[in-house]
C-alpha cells in the first residue's frame, strides 16, 4: 500500500483507494491468548488535504480467543477506525514554524517522496487488540479451588479471602 507524495500533489481532486487483505498472523504471534486471526480487511482512501496526505478508514478482522477467566474459546469481530495524517518532510522544514509543534503530534513525517503505509496500519491493530479477553463481562471463570467452570456448575468451594481485621469484628458479632 504505497502512497506516493508527489502523485498526490498532482492530483488534488483524486483518491486513492486501497482495499486490501492482510494476514496479520505473525503480528499478533507472540499473544498466547489470541489462537488465530482472520485476515485483516483494509479500506482506506487517501487525499491529499492542505499540504498533507489524509489516510482515513477502517481496518477489520475477527479474532479466536482465549477467555483470561475460564480459557474458553471465543470470537470477537474487531473494527477500527483508521485515520492519520502524513507530511512530506521536506514541507515540515519549509512550512512548519516552532508554534504548531503541539498540533502536529499526529501527523506522521516522512522523508521519503514515496512509502508504505503498512507499518501504520499494522501499529493501529496492534494498538487496538483486546488487552485481558473476556468471553463476556459476566464470565464468572474456573474455580481457583477446584478449577470447575463457574460458568457450567456452581460449586461448592469456599473462594471468598476473609480479611483477617474482619475476622475478629466476626467473631465479636458473633458472640
Ligand atoms: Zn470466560
Ligand atoms: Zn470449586
Amino acid at each position: 500500500m504505497i502512497i506516493n507524495f508527489r502523485q498526490l500533489a498532482t492530483r488534488k481532486d483524486e483518491t486513492i483507494s486501497f482495499q486490501e487483505q492482510i494476514d496479520i498472523s505473525d503480528l499478533v504471534r507472540n499473544r498466547t491468548d489470541i489462537l488465530s486471526s482472520e485476515p485483516l480487511s483494509v479500506e482506506l482512501d487517501a487525499s491529499y488535504v492542505s499540504g498533507a496526505v489524509q489516510v482515513a478508514g477502517k481496518l477489520e478482522t475477527r479474532l479466536e480467543l482465549s477467555c483470561s477467566r475460564c480459557l474458553e474459546h471465543f470470537y470477537q469481530p474487531l473494527e477500527i477506525p483508521f485515520y492519520e495524517l502524513f507530511v512530506h518532510q521536506k514541507v515540515k522544514s519549509e512550512d512548519t514554524d516552532a508554534d504548531d509543534a503541539d498540533e502536529d503530534e499526529d501527523i506522521h513525517f516522512i522523508p521519503e517522496e514515496k512509502f508504505d503505509i503498512t507499518p501504520f496500519v499494522e501499529e493501529n491493530v496492534l494498538l487496538s487488540l483486546p488487552f485481558i479477553p473476556v468471553c463476556e463481562e459476566e464470565c464468572k471463570g474456573l474455580c481457583p479451588v477446584c478449577g470447575a467452570d463457574r460458568n457450567l456448575q456452581p460449586c461448592e468451594c469456599k473462594t471468598e479471602k476473609a480479611d483477617p481485621r474482619l475476622e475478629g469484628l466476626k467473631e465479636w458479632f458473633n458472640k
